[in-house]
């Protein structure tokens, strides 16, 4: 089954034009003497070799005239060496051949990672599968996949179907002010108008999910779904407002920003309702992950709440923040005894969450060099250069993108690395990185790959290469033909290169 899907996601992508080079760049690249020239059906003919001394997910690639051996130690591996020999083959005539080389490759970190929002617009089955067969491509290991937000609920979890059927639309989404008609009113102390126009419903089903992490892990994708808790979550506080502190009726969020109105820390049925919520997650994604986020979560609501301030009295708890470490900690053991690890938002340092969760590292990379020194792994993603909801500083750029006072440009992308700054003896904490989509102003997939795709490109280089092994200038030829491919084979809307 494995090695079907294997074969089909390298002979399902025709043969580019001309070889330009590998993305990401191998460790290890000796050029050899001559060519292997084939009438195609060269998949067959690969002789494959179990070395146990090859790291997790590295391999070893040897084209010789005579023909192509690969050598691996995990199925990880030999998935990795085909899709450097994709970007080898040459088609000549009815037939491929390759230059003669042999690599020696393996990765640099182990979670090599994009977020995808689905949460604040939703994108759907058919963009998401072909983002993951462009990260495949790249050897990108991780889709951390957005399923809950203020203003969308995006999994069906069957003991709770208020979720999706209120949860999954909204009467509306911002749009910046253009005052172009009398209804255009802005929103009270915001710069933004509400379109009116219901968005929605738009979720997946639990089937669609099965099907999605299969297509993953077919591409050796793992996929971290997030909840997130206690902070955006309007819209399940929407279909269950006894969720929250007050009580209150609330409609999924129109509009974009931070909600006051969280998730009851003090509720037992809260902290019941999301270990069921856990439970149905736990069962749909077989990862070892699951990200909890724990960012933007205003304490407003809990410092004049009853049940929460009780909570935190209760406990000894140093407040508000001593209540969501309480929180954290409480959904990182129910996660642990499930078999997961949980991953919060770089917030959830400010709780003292136990040595178990992973630490995402946003707001810079500080968080992560914290959680490092602290003794938690950690994942970056810090803000400069990795949100790719930046302008990518295009002369003539069609999208709309936030603004975070800079441009993340293609070769800003590419001087990222997860572990500057991290202490040495520290820097086995740092698992990797990963780049950010998230979806405000993004209102559809063509929109969501012109802001991916090449500056992913760059980002799975800066995971997989060793440092001392990356060149800008190279990447910058070897890009080209990257985006071509992208383009041409899997019809992905890549950004231009200037
Ligand atoms: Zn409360």
């Amino acid at each position: 089954m494995m090695k079907m899907a294997i074969m089909a996601a390298v002979s399902a992508v025709s043969i580019a034009a001309a070889a330009g080079g590998v993305i990401p760049e191998p460790v290890k690249t000796v050029p050899g003497e001559g060519v292997y020239a084939t009438d195609g059906g060269f998949m067959e003919r690969i002789l494959y070799s179990f070395d146990g001394a090859i790291p997790k997910e590295g391999y070893r690639l040897k084209i010789t005239p005579s023909g192509i051996t690969i050598a691996f130690s995990s199925q990880s591996g030999k998935f990795y060496a085909l899709q450097t020999l994709r970007q080898l083959a040459e088609k000549e005539g009815g037939g491929v051949k390759f230059a003669c080389v042999e690599i020696e490759d393996a990765p640099r970190f182990k979670w090599r990672g994009l977020l995808f929002d689905d949460g604040r617009h939703f994108f759907g089955k058919e963009t998401l599968m072909k983002t993951l067969d462009a990260m495949a491509l790249h050897k990108l290991n991780v889709l951390h996949w957005v399923l809950t937000q203020d203003q969308g609920w995006r999994i069906e979890i069957k003991k709770y179907p208020e979720l999706v059927r209120k949860g999954s639309v909204r009467a509306g989404s911002p749009k910046p002010v253009v005052l172009k008609t009398p209804q255009d009113v802005p929103e009270p102390g915001t710069g933004w108008v509400n379109n009116r126009i219901p968005y929605g419903p738009y979720f997946y089903t639990q089937d669609d999910i099965r099907e999605i992490v299969a297509y993953a892990a077919a591409r050796h994708i793992t996929i971290v779904p997030e909840i997130e808790l206690p902070g955006h979550s309007v819209a399940a506080l929407a279909a269950y407002p006894e969720l929250g502190c007050t009580g209150e009726q609330f409609e999924p969020w129109c509009r974009w920003g931070i909600s006051e109105n969280i998730y009851c820390g003090g509720n037992d049925a809260t902290i019941k309702f999301l270990e069921d919520v856990l439970d149905e997650v736990c069962g749909l994604f077989p990862g070892p992950y699951i990200h909890i986020g724990g960012d933007e979560a205003p304490k407003t609501v809990w410092k004049k709440c009853p049940k929460c301030q009780k909570r935190i009295a209760e406990l000894g708890l140093a407040g508000e923040e001593g209540l969501q470490g309480w929180m954290t900690d409480h959904f990182t053991k129910y996660l642990a005894a499930r078999g997961k690890r949980a991953v919060g938002w770089d917030e959830v340092l400010d709780g003292a969450p136990g040595k178990d969760t992973i630490i995402m590292s946003w707001r810079g990379p500080q968080g992560g060099i914290k959680a490092a020194e602290r003794g938690n792994d950690a994942v970056m993603c810090p803000i400069d250069p990795c949100y790719i909801d930046n302008p990518q500083g295009l002369a003539d750029d069609p999208y709309e993108y936030i603004n975070y006072g800079f441009q993340a440009t293609l070769e800003r992308c590419y001087g990222f690395d997860p572990a500057a700054g991290v202490g040495e003896g520290r820097k086995q904490h740092i698992l990797g990185g990963q780049a950010n989509n998230w979806s405000e102003y993004t209102w559809n997939g063509t929109e969501l790959e012109w802001k991916m795709w090449p500056r992913m490109s760059a980002i799975a280089e800066c995971l997989w290469t060793p440092p001392e092994k990356k060149s800008w200038e190279s990447f910058r030829e070897r890009v080209k033909t990257m985006r071509t491919r992208l383009i041409r084979e899997m019809h992905v809307n890549c950004a231009p290169l200037q």
